[in-house]
């Protein structure tokens, strides 16, 4: 099977852990006809719903249009890793848009690290969030790299809750004998992804907001009222805010231009039992590696092991993947051999060409933000904060991030996907060094 972001698609879940294990919540009709209101939000992914809960809190009038479901997207199919900071880095970051800048991008980073653990007590999101988070290293020369990491975030940004983990307590902490040191913070954590989204959108809803699921945007006219159309009936809004990420294609190609939807597979073990669970990480902390090509996984609360990774630009495949991740699951914790997967999926990650959230306007009144690439669960939500500032007339910080500069993937349509093959044969080959 091949999926394409933008082409028409099974509006189900995927058949995950997350939709197996999500809470109840209703269904939201499909548009018909015209309604009006004041912001029209397009996707219902962590940034969409935080838009929408962000501007209702705020007082306008909100319609939220999902092609599929509430959090059907990468949202919903995360490895759910809560992580400060952008994926380029900070020190990235400030090379390209300068200190001050840079600096105000972490702390909203940070920011949003607080604003989701705020979400989830204020609106008691059930979603299952554990705090704690690692990245460890597979070769010496990462391990030099965590180590100045960790100082220049101590020393440069003032950030103390992340430590350096060396390799005799790592052993202690992970059954496995890959790594070789890391690190952690216990800010960062992890959460049930479908039922976070899932709970910002109820809180929304609550707020006001009405959610039209199975209802594609799929243009828009331009002008101070804008009419947003689905196959069924028309929004019209006063401001359009787009947050299909990954899965806009066709409905804005110039932005769909400026992410590259990269394929990540996730296996999910069946439930191991509480103390074998927790002997494979004895801290409950999510882990990431932090090679190019990266393996993540964490313990869910049912004591099974979610592993993820392996990225894959030739579309998901569902049989070859979930072969490939357990392989892979298995190079880290061979001890698993005699474990079933009794889930497996995959899911695009929304990646810029220089790793940078890429947020902006297409016209004063159409705003957009995309392209996390792979930080989205935190920075989704502070984004959605952001949009419904920006929205109210104070665009000052959503204005930070509209400032780094973005490119679009070389070689059009057809020959973006080459292209990033490529690019990641040369990041694997850095892997290996
Ligand atoms: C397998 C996987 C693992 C990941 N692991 C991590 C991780 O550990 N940590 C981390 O921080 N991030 C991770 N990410 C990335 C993170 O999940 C995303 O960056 C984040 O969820 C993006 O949120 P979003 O709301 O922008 O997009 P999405 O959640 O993709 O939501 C977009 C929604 O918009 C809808 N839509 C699109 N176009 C239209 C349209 N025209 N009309 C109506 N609706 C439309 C889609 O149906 C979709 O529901 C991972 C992603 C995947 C797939």
């Amino acid at each position: 099977m091949r999926v394409v972001p933008g082409a028409a698609v099974s509006t189900d879940y995927v058949a995950s852990y997350y939709a197996a294990t999500r809470h109840a919540a209703p269904a939201h009709p499909p548009l018909a006809g015209e309604v009006e209101c004041d912001v029209c939000v397009v996707g219902a992914g962590i940034a969409g719903t935080s838009t929408a809960l962000h501007l209702a809190q705020r007082g306008y009038r909100v319609v939220v249009l999902e092609a599929a479901r509430v959090g059907w997207g990468a949202s919903g199919r995360s490895g759910a890793q809560a992580l400060f900071d952008v994926a380029a880095g900070e020190e990235k970051t400030e090379a390209l848009i300068g200190r001050e800048n840079a600096r105000r991008i972490w702390d909203m980073t940070v920011e949003g690290l607080d604003l989701m653990q705020g979400l989830i007590a204020q609106h008691d999101i059930a979603c299952d969030y554990v705090p704690g988070q690692m990245h460890v290293a597979v070769k010496p020369r990462q391990v030099t790299e965590l180590r100045r990491w960790v100082e220049r975030t101590r020393e440069h940004l003032g950030y103390t809750s992340l430590r350096f983990v060396p390799q005799e307590e790592l052993r202690s902490l992970i059954a496995s004998e890959r790594y070789l040191a890391g690190t952690f913070d216990k800010r960062s954590g992890h959460l049930h992804p479908l039922n976070y989204t899932l709970g910002i959108a109820a809180a929304a809803t609550k707020a006001g907001v009405r959610i039209f699921e199975d209802s594609r945007a799929l243009d828009w006219e331009n002008g101070d009222r804008l009419r947003v159309r689905t196959a069924a009936g028309s929004v019209r809004c006063r401001y359009l805010a787009l947050c299909g990420n990954a899965w806009l294609g066709d409905t804005a190609p110039q932005l769909a231009r400026r992410i590259m939807p990269v394929g990540t597979y996730i296996v999910a073990t069946e439930p191991l039992g509480e103390a074998r669970a927790r002997a494979l990480i004895t801290n409950d902390a999510a882990v990431t590696d932090v090679n190019w090509v990266l393996d993540y996984f964490r313990r869910s609360h049912d004591h099974r092991l979610l592993f993820g990774g392996r990225v894959s630009y030739s579309g998901l495949d569902p049989f070859n993947t979930a072969h490939a991740t357990r392989q892979r699951m298995l190079h880290v914790f061979p001890q698993l051999r005699d474990v079933r997967v009794d889930y497996s999926w995959g899911g695009y990650v929304d990646i810029t060409l220089n790793r940078e959230p890429d947020f902006g306007r297409l016209a004063p009144n159409v705003y957009y933000v995309q392209g996390f690439s792979g930080h989205g669960i935190v920075l989704a939500g502070i984004a959605g904060k952001l949009l419904a500032e920006a929205v109210a007339g104070t665009a000052e910080r959503f204005d930070v991030f509209s400032r780094i500069p973005h490119r679009e993937f070389p070689g059009g349509a057809l020959l973006r996907r080459p292209a990033l093959v490529l690019a990641m044969a040369w990041y694997r080959l850095q892997d290996l060094l």
